[in-house]
């Protein structure tokens, strides 16, 4: 499909080929997920709504459930107060919520629709009643990407319901940032193994990793309470995981509740999750259980036993800041060269950041935010890879270069399952991406090899 992508690269400016990101509206949706009994409300037109969810129930294969404001050519012209209005008693009514969270698309963003003000005339005219809770954010697509939009319904929902008591409790925070629902359950087990009392937000463990019970939950029982997002306000601590998703968060909850915060890359690989649990440590005094000693000490063994795989290894990465950044740190422990880290999402941090990371191992590094997976492309056809890593939309490139050994990691990736079952957070976290690094060599191996070197024994 991508065979007549050619290497001459050209910069440019105002355009983007297959960008290396999504919209906005995508992550405010997924972070409402995390919330206990929350219907994200989509405030446009219908298309945009549709092509969110198809593209959370397509990464997580578990159904989605959102509303619209539906917007046509009227609200379009003039302003989707009418649409929002009617939405909320409708859902309201037909679908009971805990809370409603609003967020934007291009086209109310475009408008100007001032949300606050509708939410606040439905309630004076009775369309919403007293207990009925509407939260909002802005999602406007044509700035940041789907991680903005994770990372602003998150600090509108600390703003909307955080709230200090003037009694500080012994609990930390933990924000754990754009992860799967499976490294979500990794991070509270190892906040329970530490003894550490927590309070996860958001949370999409138990929503979008449920079991088959034989009926349709459209509320599943995860998702952080209100009670503990209200109570947010009172812990101690916030540990915040993945500054870009995470980072508003936290300081929307200093401001407003005064609760001091910690900012941490997210827990992906070895030195990355020592941080974490050293945050742990620190935040609960407590010392680290044997257990988790253990399974650090089962991560550098195995580490150990596949560097002669990983050693030298050249690696092109691509996807979510927070994610790429934490990646490429493990990538250089293992002993591998990232000589790519490509972004969609804007801002300069994530370059410096990378060639930090990258000093030693790999000072050639090439690291490009506000790009795409064209440009990664062609940089690979100048400078060829051993590894491509990222989201599905890798494997076009990796097809068409020969099929290059690819790991599926980050989002969306429509084409595999188990990324939402399997953590790759934490100590055994890693331990499972060097287990898909390392098959994808040896796989590799096995269908390139001519038969007179191909051996039982890897
Ligand atoms: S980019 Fe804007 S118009 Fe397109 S789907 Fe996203 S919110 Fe809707």
């Amino acid at each position: 499909m991508l065979d007549g992508t050619t290497a001459e690269i050209r910069e440019r400016q105002a355009l983007r080929i297959n960008p290396a990101k999504t919209c906005q509206p995508i992550g405010a949706m997924y972070a409402a997920l995390g919330i206990n009994g929350c219907m994200p409300h989509s405030h446009g037109s219908q298309g945009c709504c549709a092509y969110h969810r198809s593209h959370l129930t397509r990464h997580y294969k578990e159904p989605v459930a959102a509303t619209t404001s539906s917007f046509t050519e009227g609200a379009s012209v003039f302003g989707g107060l009418a649409n929002l209005q009617q939405a909320l008693e409708n859902i309201f009514t037909i679908y009971k919520p805990k809370i409603v969270a609003v967020h934007t698309t291009c086209l109310s963003e475009v408008i100007g629709d001032d949300i606050p003000m509708i939410i606040e005339r439905a309630r004076r005219e009775g369309k919403i009643k007293p207990d009925q809770l509407v939260m909002h954010t802005n999602t406007p697509s044509f700035v940041g990407s789907h991680v903005t939009g994770f990372s602003n319904q998150c600090a509108s929902t600390i703003k909307y319901f955080s709230e200090s008591s003037g009694e500080t409790k012994n609990v930390v925070n933990l924000f754990p940032g754009w992860v799967e629902p499976a490294d979500m359950r990794e991070i509270k087990r190892m906040a329970k193994e530490m003894g550490i009392e927590f309070i996860l937000f958001p949370d999409t463990s138990g929503v979008l990793d449920t079991g088959h019970t034989g009926h349709y939950e459209m509320y599943p029982a995860g998702g952080t309470t209100l009670e503990q997002i209200k109570a947010m306000g009172d812990s101690f601590q916030t540990i915040a995981m993945g500054p870009l998703a995470s980072k508003a968060a936290a300081e929307e909850l200093e401001k407003k509740c005064n609760v001091p915060s910690r900012l941490l890359e997210l827990p992906i690989g070895l030195s990355n999750t020592d941080a974490f649990v050293n945050a742990m440590r620190l935040a609960g005094q407590v010392p680290v259980p044997a257990s988790i000693e253990e399974e650090r000490s089962r991560l550098i063994d195995m580490m150990s036993d596949m560097a002669q795989y990983m050693h030298d290894k050249k690696v092109a990465i691509f996807g979510d800041p927070d994610q790429v950044t934490a990646l490429t740190q493990f990538l250089v422990e293992m002993d591998m060269k990232p000589v790519i880290a490509v972004t969609g999402t804007p801002g300069k941090a994530f370059e410096a950041k990378i060639k930090e990371i990258c000093a030693e191992k790999c000072p050639e590094v090439e690291a490009r935010a506000y790009s795409d997976v064209h440009f990664l492309h062609q940089w690979i056809k100048n400078n060829p890879v051993d590894l491509l890593i990222g989201n599905g939309f890798g494997k076009f490139v990796a097809k068409a270069e020969g099929n290059i050994p690819f790991v599926r990691f980050g989002f969306p990736i429509m084409d595999r399952v188990g990324h939402r079952a399997f953590s790759t957070i934490g100590y055994t976290g890693a331990m499972r991406l060097i287990e898909q690094i390392t098959n994808a060599f040896f796989d590799y191996r096995d269908r390139n090899d001519p038969d007179e070197k191909i051996e039982l024994v890897l």
